[in-house]
């Protein structure tokens, strides 16, 4: 059975993000009613009521760009591909030929690994943002146009920002590498530091935010634990300890590693008093929800990413 349809391992990421100043993801078409303004905020219905989000798909995009940024700052293309390129993109250059899933993925760039291309499925989802509680919209227009939008407004229009609230937005990854938590964790540190904007006009000063780790969950949905040993159900394989954070390479064979590319050191230390537990499913998980230990667990993980980026 091909990688890809197994489940080894899981991370969950939760997010809180609020606005630090106006933001706008804009709506994609311009709705019928006059009344709304020309650029109105992105609106979804959910919990019962009309209210405005943060896209899941818009969230992803900020965070491969972000990514991609990095990638390309230490490895060049190597690491990070122009998804763009009509010719030099990794899913122009897997087009031309037929591939298998590992080939795909070994094929693939370090950013493609982890967001996926037109021949390879993503392993990173994002859920869409949901206000926890009442946010705060405003239209703007007049002076705040010439200011935000420079000479490219063309006659005047309104349009709408959000200025205060907190969404709740989950990442889930899955059949994880150890590096590529690790790039992620450099991400959300920018993104926690107010270093990456969102949506419309970043580069005029709207979509600054704010954001903080809310929770963290590693899982092993078809491993055990026996003492300190985490083995594979059904094979006993013995693929780690207990003090270990796993990534994808630990749980593969040696022919699957050599296929996909994978390291068998695919694992860092989980930092001291930090362990699996098994959850009420019977599946051994890490479970953590202060951030100063989840930004341990992603500290550690930082040294992976180091070695792939190394020249
Ligand atoms: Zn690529």
């Amino acid at each position: 059975m091909p990688v890809h349809k197994r489940l080894y391992n899981e991370a969950i990421i939760r997010l809180i993000i609020s606005p630090d100043g106006p933001i706008l993801i804009k709506a994609g078409e311009k709705g019928a009613d006059p009344t709304l303004p020309d650029m109105e905020f992105v609106r979804t219905y959910h919990d019962g009521r009309w209210t405005v989000y943060l896209p899941g798909s818009s969230l992803k995009g900020v965070l491969r760009a972000h990514c991609e940024r990095i990638a390309r700052t230490v490895g060049g293309e190597q690491l990070a591909c122009d998804p763009l390129d009509p010719r030099k993109s990794c899913s122009a250059k897997l087009k031309q030929k037929a591939q298998n899933g590992a080939e795909a993925y070994r094929q693939s760039c370090f950013i493609c690994q982890l967001f996926g291309n037109t021949s390879l499925a993503s392993h990173l989802r994002l859920t869409d943002g949901y206000p926890l509680g009442e946010v705060k919209t405003e239209e703007r227009n007049g002076v705040a146009i010439d200011r935000v939008f420079g000479s490219v407004a063309v006659g005047p229009f309104n349009y709408e920002v959000c200025t205060e609230g907190e969404f709740q937005i989950t990442i889930h990854v899955k059949n994880f590498t150890i590096a590529q938590l690790g790039l992620l964790a450099l991400v959300l540190r920018d993104l926690e530091a107010g270093r990456i904007g969102v949506g419309f006009a970043k580069s005029r000063g709207l979509g600054r935010v704010k954001a903080k780790l809310d929770s963290l969950v590693v899982r092993y949905p078809t491993s055990q634990r026996q003492g300190n040993a985490i083995s594979l159900i059904g094979t006993k394989r013995e693929v780690g300890q207990n003090d270990q954070i796993l990534g994808i390479g630990c749980f593969l064979s040696d022919e699957e590693r050599q296929d996909y590319g994978c390291t068998v050191s695919d694992w860092a230390p989980l930092p001291q008093g930090i362990g699996y537990e098994e959850n009420e499913w019977g599946e051994l998980e890490l479970a953590l929800d202060a951030p100063e230990a989840i930004k341990a667990v992603f500290r550690n993980c930082v040294s992976q990413w180091r070695e792939v980026a190394k020249p």
